[in-house]
């Protein structure tokens, strides 16, 4: 199969281009813009592999599209602009990106009749829930232009399905974490900042609660939608490892041998959401469940940054 993975230089991406390439005969054309969160770096090791295309380019450019997509078999959507707090800043590109690109890679698979297009979402869409979990059934409550922009997407991607017939999947996973993930998001920013001996900024009260699920769970469960998931339905997917932003903080801390003076409480994000919750069991059902346990990944995770300094202080260095 020759896959047309978008976003492949970026963090879920690159995982999931190194477990393909690992794990089947496939090819992979990587189709990336590198942003400031797209990296070369994040794919080292596989350039010599002559399964392994890359192509910069943009997905909202059909005419760059339609020719990197050309010929592939399926498409494994990734790329989007992906913090919170710059869409709060400045939500323009995520708009821009995550439902114009979304529409340009969705209509250019119906045309070059790609036989399945998975888009990679985020719990994010359903909005904040105090109590229980979303399933695939409840409708999108987007409380961020983040995850608004994302919850378009999904929509736009589905359309294509009930319209044109598009054997389209979308993924919902609740927050990633592992190596390669850009010091801006919090576990690498929390931990990067811990071993410079740097406090660390909690959100408001640091009550709030994201379910943590290790990045090569989330691209298992991906491969999985991809290879045996229906056309046209969600697929929830998160570890089960709920916690606080505050218990995170500090099993970083003593991850990192700092102590509680290192941790800054700090003005709440605006319409911070309180807690993102997945019921998991319909892609329980295709038989997954995530494998990693959250104690020992996250041991794993800090020592990855620990021992990779190259990789991140040139992206700590770069507003
Ligand atoms: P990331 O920011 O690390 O990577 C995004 C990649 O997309 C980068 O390589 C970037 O260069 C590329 N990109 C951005 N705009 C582009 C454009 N216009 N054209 C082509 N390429 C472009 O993101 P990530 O954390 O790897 O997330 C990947 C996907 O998973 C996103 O769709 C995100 O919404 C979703 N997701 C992420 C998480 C998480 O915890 N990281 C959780 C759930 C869902």
């Amino acid at each position: 199969m020759r896959l047309f993975v978008t976003g492949g230089a970026g963090f879920i991406g690159s995982h999931y281009v190194r477990r393909v390439l690992a794990g089947s005969d496939d090819t992979v054309v990587v189709y990336d813009a590198l942003t400031y969160a797209g990296n070369r770096d994040n794919l080292r090791g596989l350039e010599g592999d002559p399964r392994l295309v890359f192509i910069r380019g943009d997905v909202c450019d059909r005419a760059g599209v339609g020719e990197a997509m050309a010929g592939c078999d399926a498409v494994v959507h990734f790329a989007a602009e992906s913090h919170v707090d710059r869409s709060i800043v400045d939500p323009d590109e995520f708009v821009r990106t995550n439902c114009g690109g979304t529409n340009v890679v969705c209509d250019t698979a119906r045309r070059l009749g790609v036989s399945r297009v998975v888009c990679v979402s985020t719990d994010e869409v359903y909005g904040s829930i105090d109590e229980g979990s979303f399933t695939e059934a409840d409708g999108p409550a987007p409380r961020s232009p983040y995850s608004a922009s994302k919850a378009g997407a999904d929509l736009i991607a589905l359309a294509y399905r009930e319209t044109h017939g598009l054997p389209v999947v979308v993924t919902r996973s609740s927050n990633n974490f592992g190596p390669y993930q850009h010091p801006e998001k919090v576990i690498p920013l929390f931990t990067t900042n811990l071993l410079d001996g740097l406090a660390v900024p909690l959100y408001g009260d640091g009550d709030n609660v994201r379910d943590w699920c290790h990045v090569e769970d989330n691209c298992a469960a991906i491969d999985l939608v991809l290879r045996q998931g229906q056309p046209g339905e969600i697929y929830n997917i998160g570890g089960g490892n709920e916690l606080t932003n505050r218990d995170l903080a500090n099993r970083l801390l003593v991850l990192c041998g700092r102590d509680e003076s290192f941790i800054r409480l700090v003005a709440d994000r605006l319409g911070h959401d309180r807690r993102y919750s997945v019921d998991t069991t319909k892609v329980a059902g295709l038989g997954w469940s995530p494998i990693r346990q959250l104690e020992e990944a996250l041991a794993a995770t800090v020592d990855w940054y620990r021992h990779n300094r190259w990789w991140w202080e040139p992206l700590k260095a770069t507003p």
